[in-house]
């Protein structure tokens, strides 16, 4: 049995991440207009109304702005924290709370476990999903990583991370000042380096894929955060490092017992 994790896009116009299993059909954030969502999931020949729920990592408008339409168009259960559900001003009825390192089981085979982690003005969670003793982590806007995450995600699978900035970049670039730090403080971004430390403390030998997102297009380049990032894990890493777009899906992380090959071509393909 297979867990397919697909990057609808990411960035700061839109995240959002599917996860699917036998059973399930989730997203991860849905910073998208509804359009765009319905636009962008028909590329997978999926439609709003095949998924199950949509899990909301914080309300910033690139992840949980396009919550609510799921909501009120589709009739999607949204599973969200008090502040971020609050802050979005979510449908109750639709809208279900969890608390940090509670659980979420959804259908037979999926279950999700949110971890928080530090981003200003939110209380923003990672969420670690298993599908039958196999794990992927989705973690995105970050400052810094907390000895508890490190403990959840090492030994996943599958990892997706932001990768923001370069360092020299955002330094050496057009931002004012109190920007640069905040996109490099405690509560904001990875940099490149930063997202390839964390990477080394976490990734094991069952790590097969890691997928770098949310790359800033004025202060990162694809290149520079894919070798800055393999100059820390060349020594723990061997398996497959994608970077995800703006504008996806582009391609599918698959991890459980039948890869089926023929399917990444079919994802790649499109
Ligand atoms: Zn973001
Ligand atoms: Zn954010």
């Amino acid at each position: 049995m297979t867990m397919t994790i697909t990057h609808l896009g990411t960035g700061s116009r839109g995240n959002s991440t599917l996860l699917e299993t036998p059973h399930a059909k989730v997203l991860i954030d849905q910073g998208f207009s509804g359009t765009q969502l319905a636009k962008r999931l028909a590329r997978l020949e999926l439609s709003p109304d095949d998924i199950d729920c949509v899990f909301i990592t914080h309300h910033h408008g690139d992840h949980g702005g396009g919550a609510k339409v799921v909501q009120t168009k589709w009739n999607i259960p949204v599973l969200a924290n008090e502040r971020t559900a609050l802050e979005l001003d979510l449908v109750p009825e639709l809208t279900t709370y969890f608390e940090s390192l509670d659980l979420v089981r959804v259908g037979q085979d999926l279950a999700v476990l949110p971890v928080p982690v530090p981003h200003a003005g939110s209380e923003n969670v990672a969420f670690v999903a298993s599908h039958e003793g196999e794990r992927a982590a989705i973690i995105t806007d970050l400052g810094s990583w907390t000895d508890e995450l490190v403990t959840h995600v090492r030994g996943c699978e599958h990892i997706s991370i932001e990768a923001n900035y370069d360092h020299n970049k955002l330094m050496f670039g057009p931002y004012p000042y109190s920007l640069k730090d905040r996109i490099s403080g405690r509560g904001g971004h990875l940099s490149n380096e930063q997202t390839g430390r964390f990477l080394a403390e976490v990734c094991t030998e069952a790590t097969r894929s890691i997928t770098l997102t949310h790359l800033s297009e004025k202060n990162n380049r694809p290149h520079l955060a894919e070798s800055t990032v393999l100059y820390y894990i060349d020594e723990v890493f061997s398996g497959d490092l994608r970077i995800s777009a703006q504008n996806g899906p582009d391609f599918s992380h698959y991890i459980g017992q039948d890869k089926a090959s023929s399917k990444q071509e079919k994802a790649s393909a499109k």
